[in-house]
């Protein structure tokens, strides 16, 4: 691999609050030689997702925490570029892995996954149709127990999980209102999305009044991405028998003292209402749906995304950070190389 070197990112101490880049340090080798059995994989784009905050944090959850001075972990997709004896790859193999923060790595090929690139670019997979094109799916369809032309809100709608949401809640005859941080993100919702009504909730004094306001009858199913102001705001307008799926709650990632619980829970019992938490790893069964439904979307137009590009590895803590201000219309993706591997 000649002069390349090969650069990755650790955790250099736990966050409090927001990270900032000082949490993070940057680490510079040699690009390794694959030994027997093993294959040579050159990343071309990495994955920052919000719940990489969270195993920030010394704390047991449903994924180990990182560890300090350790390589960071999450998705990434790159091209195999050297095989030693390894019959299962081919040099030129496109690969999803959990492999990320580091521009290149050894496997043996297990966790790895060969991906289909002929019709999609690689990164669809660690966007749309990756975890959270998946997340959007299995908690809209089932945790949500989505009905055709239901009244749906969605939280966190431009980003990765929630456009996904909103699309296929309008696939399936819906009317749907999202809620956005910028004008720029509620023109996407509206005019390329083609969703019902827009909320910019950073313009809204009134949340609550605001999606009443939008949704005159009421929300059968609120997927929330959000928690906190949005969950709240939600509650209050919640249908009989209306549905709650907790697929996240970004507001409180980086607090730093309990947050105060929504304080109209009651509804909860008046209305009828079902809320259900859900982590897509436990929703793997619903993978083949995922793919002929995403695929058939796709090819018709009823599916499109967009992503917000950063380049180069040492950019990668920046666009973690850039999740929690709103910096990202769509994925928040990092690109570590050119599809041009040596
Ligand atoms: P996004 O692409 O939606 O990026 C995060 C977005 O969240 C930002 O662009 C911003 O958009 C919004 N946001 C950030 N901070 C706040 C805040 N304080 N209040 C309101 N909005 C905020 O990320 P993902 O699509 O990857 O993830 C969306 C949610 O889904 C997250 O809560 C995530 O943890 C969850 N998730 C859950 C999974 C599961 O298995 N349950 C799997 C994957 C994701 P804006 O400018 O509109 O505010």
């Amino acid at each position: 691999m000649g002069s390349e070197k090969n650069r990755d990112i650790r955790l250099k101490r736990r966050p409090l609050g927001l990270p900032t880049p000082d949490d993070f340090e940057q680490v510079e080798g040699d690009v390794p030689a694959p030994g027997p059995g093993q294959i040579l994989v050159r990343n071309l784009f990495m994955s920052v997702d919000p719940y990489m905050r969270g195993r920030m944090m010394d704390r047991e959850s449903y994924v180990p925490p990182f560890q300090l001075g350790e390589v960071l972990q999450g998705g990434a997709v790159g091209k195999v570029v050297a095989t030693n004896g390894n019959n299962q790859f081919q040099a030129g193999d496109a690969v999803l892995s959990m492999n990320g923060w580091r521009e290149w790595y050894l496997s043996d090929g297990a966790g790895l996954q060969k991906i289909d690139t002929t019709h999609l670019p690689i990164q669809a997979y660690l966007g749309t149709l990756g975890m959270p094109g998946l997340t959007a799916y299995a908690g809209l369809l089932r945790i949500g127990a989505l009905k055709e032309k239901e009244r749906v809100f969605v939280s966190a709608a431009s980003g990765a999980v929630g456009s996904v949401v909103c699309q296929i809640a309008k696939n399936k005859g819906c009317r749907v209102v999202g809620s956005a941080g910028s004008a720029e993100k509620c023109a996407y919702l509206l005019n390329e999305l083609k969703i019902d009504d827009v909320i910019n909730y950073r313009e809204t004094s009134d949340l609550a009044a605001a999606v009443a306001d939008a949704m005159p009858s009421g929300i059968d199913v609120y997927f929330d991405n959000v928690g906190g102001s949005h969950l709240e705001a939600a509650l209050g307008n919640m249908r009989q028998f209306g549905r709650i799926v907790a697929c996240g709650m970004i507001e409180q990632y980086n607090a730093t003292e309990p947050p105060p619980g929504p304080n109209n829970f009651i509804n909860i019992v008046g209305r009828s209402l079902t809320m259900r938490g859900f982590i897509v790893i436990d929703q793997m069964d619903m993978m083949e749906s995922f793919v002929r439904d995403m695929g058939a979307w796709i090819a018709e137009g009823k599916m499109i995304w967009r992503e917000e590009i950063r380049n180069g590895i040492e950019n990668a803590p920046s666009a973690l950070i850039g999740l929690f201000k709103g910096e990202n219309l769509g994925k928040m993706l990092v690109k570590l190389s050119d599809d041009t591997p040596a």
